[in-house]
């Protein structure tokens, strides 16, 4: 995958450090964890950000929302 990106970010362009962003988590796509079909090769900055952004993607927010706090904390009691 890195070899395949040219050792460079895909996002950025940026050679340096690089790191292995996954486009399915692998807790949701373990089979996918070594697809180079679900790499990207991404710097250190850019990996942050995408994984910021997964975060506060609307489609992740159930999975999100189930493991922590429960949405009824967003409704109050009339
Ligand atoms: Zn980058």
């Amino acid at each position: 995958m890195l070899t395949r990106d040219g050792f460079r970010c895909t996002k950025c362009g940026k050679a340096g450090k690089l790191e292995a962003h996954h486009i399915e988590p692998v807790h949701i796509a373990p089979e996918l964890a070594y697809d180079v079909g679900n790499g990207l090769t991404l710097c250190r900055a850019c990996h942050i950000d995408k994984t910021t952004a997964a975060n506060t993607n609307p489609q992740n927010e159930a999975a999100a929302s189930a493991s922590s706090e429960p949405r009824r904390a967003l409704r109050k009691p009339v």
